[in-house]
């Protein structure tokens, strides 16, 4: 699938030299170094096309563009994939319900979810790969995963045993009833007769009346969500055989540690032997006013709205950026507001010719991201500099402020 238009990425001074970055590990509940590497391998759920970008996807996919920026700017290459599920239950109830072509609505929900990331300025997967067009790939998979003895039918639908992988869980760190209620509630179907384990996921579905169906080996169907990521990331991020893991960073919402990625590793694990990332990043969640924003509540709040109501942009990721990636979120318009108009500052500050001292600045911007992605300390310390020279303090270069600003953040004026 064709990605979103490329973001021109500065590079950042020479002069700055960049600290390792950390980030918390899920797995194992730390802060951990990422290592220096010359190249990495980054992974990112994408969406389910059925409804436009809101907040929580906007929060989600510029933590990752964050993290792939201080890469960048440490000098190393980063090999970015991102899906979209074009295929999945949600989608084909949804266009059930708006009475809709399927298609349509992927088609019409991928256009403004790529339109609103250009906007956001969030740099763009290498490979942006739809559930459909993998769906070759996802039947290769599904076979050696039956060559491993892994899969079984249930009437004409194949499942995923996990029942041999013995760090199944060690991601999410639930027990075996935490785990199947989450499973139960997030799609998955641990009373279903003939599974061989509760948490056992589906890979393959067969063709439901009235539903879309592929031609394969397995019959006619579509594939299951769980199956779909891990093939694409093992297909077109090419591990790299002498590492003990597959990829460096997989990531999403926290809402994707259970059931997606711990199934997503169980399959890697049965597929290669190996762990499938040495990190699993994961976003918080983004609430409304005091409640939980989604879309059964009708409470979302879509970029694109934002934007066409004259909200710049820059404003949304300077406001998300107010907050750690890792903290669940409540927004509401004051916060918007109260972002915009530090933003205003900071960009007003940034055209003076006298400025705050910057290099210190910068620095200090540097360590804090290298801080498991520090952005309220980073938000602060922009917000004192901006009053600073607007109160007529010397010594900086907006020049250099406003290239590491754009490098590191992904903020332009
Ligand atoms: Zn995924």
């Amino acid at each position: 699938m064709k990605s979103w238009s490329p973001v021109e990425v500065p590079p950042l001074h020479s002069r700055y030299q960049l600290s390792q970055l950390s980030l918390t590990n899920s797995k194992t509940g730390l802060i951990q170094v990422i290592p220096a590497k010359s190249a990495y391998r980054m992974y990112v759920c994408g969406i389910t096309p059925y409804d436009a970008t809101h907040l929580g996807h906007a929060a989600t996919y510029l933590t990752f563009d964050l993290i792939g920026r201080y890469l960048l700017a440490t000098g190393s290459v980063v090999t970015y994939v991102q899906n979209i599920t074009d295929i999945d239950d949600p989608l084909l109830e949804r266009a059930t319900r708006d009475g809709v072509d399927w298609k349509e609505l992927a088609h019409s929900q991928i256009e403004l979810f790529t339109s609103d990331m250009e906007c956001l300025r969030v740099i763009p997967p290498d490979s942006y790969i739809g559930a459909v067009e993998a769906i070759p790939l996802i039947i290769d998979a599904i076979q050696s995963l039956q060559k491993h003895g892994s899969i079984y039918p249930i009437n004409h639908d194949y499942y995923f045993s996990n029942s041999p992988e013995s760090t199944f869980g060690e991601l999410s760190h639930l027990s075996q009833k935490e785990m199947e209620e989450t499973f139960s509630q997030r799609g998955g179907d641990p009373d279903l007769p003939g599974k061989l384990h509760t948490l056992d996921c589906l890979v393959w579905m067969s063709q439901r009346e009235g539903e879309p169906g592929w031609p394969s080996i397995l019959g006619t169907g579509r594939p299951g969500w769980h199956i779909e990521c891990t093939a694409i990331a093992l297909e077109y991020l090419h591990p790299d055989p002498i590492d003990s893991f597959l990829i460096d960073i997989q990531g999403g919402g926290n809402d994707l540690i259970f059931p997606h990625h711990e199934m997503c590793r169980s399959q890697a694990k049965v597929l290669t032997g190996k762990e499938l990332a040495a990190n699993y990043v994961h976003a918080g969640m983004i609430g409304l006013d005091g409640e939980k924003m989604s879309k059964s509540k009708g409470n979302l709040v879509l970029v694109s709205k934002l934007v066409s109501k004259g909200i710049n942009p820059m404003a949304i990721r300077y406001a998300l950026m107010g907050h750690h990636y890792r903290d669940d979120q409540m927004w509401s318009e004051e916060l918007l507001s109260k972002a915009s108009s530090s933003f205003e500052k900071l960009k007003l500050a940034c055209s003076l010719t006298e400025v705050q001292e910057t290099s210190i600045l910068i620095r200090a911007i540097t360590s804090a991201l290298a801080n498991d992605l520090d952005t309220p300390t980073v938000i602060k310390l922009l917000d004192n500099w901006a009053e600073e020279s607007l109160r007529g303090g010397t010594g900086g270069d907006s020049d250099d402020l406003k290239t590491s600003l754009d490098a590191l953040l992904g903020l332009k004026f």
